[in-house]
């Protein structure tokens, strides 16, 4: 075994270098915490990037994990699999879409949305014209369709020519969506509650209004539910409590709990567009991750973690509208449930720092001024007044 620096180096010159990483190696996780390899114990307050719903070592999903290695890892989508058509059910159960397709990813969750939005309009006219509308500051993915409806200039311009027919809007600004719809539009995709971009909720107009515009004018409304998604906010899909239901939705993260899965679903007449050939993926879907997501939300369900979710949610957001005003560098507080945004005067990377390797507690930023708080679902109130401790004490010292 090599000590940390070791692996760090050795990390350093082995793996492509898209990523500046905090100087940590983890080892291993047990509920809300995670042990680095020198034995240190952290507390998780940002579950893997709203990954790791469950905590870590779950006894009752690792086991399900485990008999399924045991059992089958994958056949291809030539033929089907139990354990798929078990994830679907459920899937579809709690979202009351009419059809799912499963992906490796969040960002292959994106391609399959863009792809309906483009099969959609394909499908009325022949047309090869049609455009999409995304948000500023939006976060879907790093491929190039992904990328595409990214609303994040740094992220795109390296990469330009991008796919055509893209135009942004500014989120949670009606005006300026209906500014840019045209007679070519097929879909408007956004995310329930940006999170990337600094954790900010649609506003109830904005998303009601954008859905009676999509309605009006025979859009696609897809909303990206990856991180928002799986009972984060207090209900199942964040657009649950707004009353507003997408034609296409796309899910990943805490769907396989660290096992990588994604999922677009579809519903009404977006639910048919897409036809056999037009679409593929080799793993996706296959007994193992389906297994697993089964089971994430079989034990969603069995321990009623959205309730949960509200309920912590609330204290959460309680003690951190608390932490804002004590201190003056916070300007605000945003979010629903157990995913929020504390933004700051000042880049939060330092204070990340220091939370990391001093007080040993993990949080990371959305942005460069906030501090996004996207813990395990399963924490509690404990372990929120601890957070806000360690944070507290690195806060003092800033000052
Ligand atoms: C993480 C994320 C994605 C991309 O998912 P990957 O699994 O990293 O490909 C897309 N949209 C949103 C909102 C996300 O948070």
């Amino acid at each position: 075994m090599l000590n940390k620096q070791e692996y760090i180096d050795k990390a350093e010159s082995e793996i492509y270098k898209t990523y500046n990483r905090f100087p940590v190696v983890f080892d291993h996780g047990d509920g809300v915490r995670l042990y680095d390899t020198d034995g240190n114990e952290y507390l998780d307050f940002y579950a893997g990037i709203a990954v790791n719903g469950l905590g870590y070592n779950d006894a009752e999903f690792n086991e399900a994990v485990k008999a399924q290695v045991d059992k089958l890892l994958h056949i291809s989508n030539l033929y089907y699999n139990v354990p798929s058509v078990e994830a679907a059910e459920l899937l579809l159960k709690a979202s009351q879409m009419d059809k799912v397709f499963f992906t490796n990813s969040g960002t292959e969750a994106i391609e399959g949305a863009l792809k309906i939005a483009r099969r959609y309009a394909y499908n009325k006219d022949g047309g090869h014209d049609h455009e999409i509308i995304a948000m500023n500051h939006s976060f879907h993915g790093r491929s190039l369709g992904a990328l595409s409806v990214t609303g994040n200039d740094h992220y795109q311009e390296p990469f330009k020519p991008l796919i055509p027919g893209i135009k942004f809007a500014d989120f949670n600004d009606l005006e300026s969506v209906k500014a840019v719809v045209n007679e070519k539009t097929c879909a408007i995709i956004m995310e329930t509650v940006q999170g990337e971009g600094g954790i900010y909720p649609a506003t109830q107009e904005f998303l009601s209004g954008v859905r009676e515009l999509c309605d009006k004018n025979d859009i696609l409304l897809i909303l990206d539910e990856i991180q928002c998604g799986m009972g984060r906010t207090g209900s199942m899909f964040a657009w649950q409590q707004y009353g507003v239901k997408p034609d296409v939705m796309t899910v990943a993260k805490a769907l396989g709990n660290g096992v990588p899965i994604g999922a677009f679903l579809a519903s009404g007449k977006a639910a048919t567009a897409m036809v056999p050939g037009d679409h593929g993926t080799t793993y996706g879907g296959n007994p193992f991750v389906t297994a697993a997501a089964y089971k994430v939300l079989e034990l969603f369900e069995k321990r009623d973690i959205v309730n949960h979710v509200k309920e912590m949610g609330d204290y959460l957001t309680k003690k951190l509208d608390k932490l804002k005003d004590n201190y003056d560098i916070i300007i605000a507080r945003r979010g629903l449930g157990l995913i929020q945004g504390l933004e700051f005067k000042v880049p939060v990377s330092p204070i990340i720092s220091q939370a990391l390797i001093g007080q040993k507690l993990v949080i990371i930023s959305a942005g460069t001024n906030i501090i996004r708080f996207v813990p395990p679902l399963v924490i509690e109130k404990e372990h929120v007044d601890e957070m806000v401790e360690k944070l507290s004490a690195v806060l003092d010292e800033q000052k």
